[in-house]
């Protein structure tokens, strides 16, 4: 059996709600949601992260998640989306099969707006800056 739960719902193995599915990509509703609609969507081929991933396999993620924020925004009325993508264990990914998250938001919903809960950092952005930009 493989032991990659995510592979295990392309194969079928494992059941899962499926929303969407291509020949590249699958969608389907988180089973712990934060919303109703919380879905994941994740490339068929198994990448671990972005780390691990080729751009041609992201961006059909990322259209995917694109149609199906249009889709819910017009089934659901939902008013607000958080797309959220964890990469690493640093980067707090628990499943090891790269994944989006796309988590409805209401105007009432009970999330906490949680990017205002992070405190900032302080840096020297000029220095960031010098060392991230392409030479
Ligand atoms: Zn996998």
């Amino acid at each position: 059996m493989d032991p990659c739960v995510f592979c295990r719902i392309v194969q079928r193995v494992e059941p899962a709600f499926t929303v969407y599915e291509d020949k590249h990509v699958m969608a389907f509703l988180d089973n712990n949601p934060f919303s109703v609609g919380h879905t994941l969507v994740i490339p068929k081929r198994h990448f671990i992260n972005m780390f691990d991933m080729d751009e041609d396999t992201l961006c059909e993620v990322i259209a995917v998640v694109h149609t199906l924020v249009k889709r819910y925004e017009k089934k659901m009325g939902m008013s607000g989306v958080d797309i959220l993508n964890l990469n690493g264990s640093d980067g707090q990914q628990t499943v090891y099969h790269f994944h989006m998250h796309i988590i409805p938001r209401t105007k009432d919903d009970h999330l906490v707006p949680w990017i205002e809960t992070i405190p900032r950092v302080k840096v020297d952005l000029r220095s960031v800056q010098t060392r991230l930009k392409e030479d």
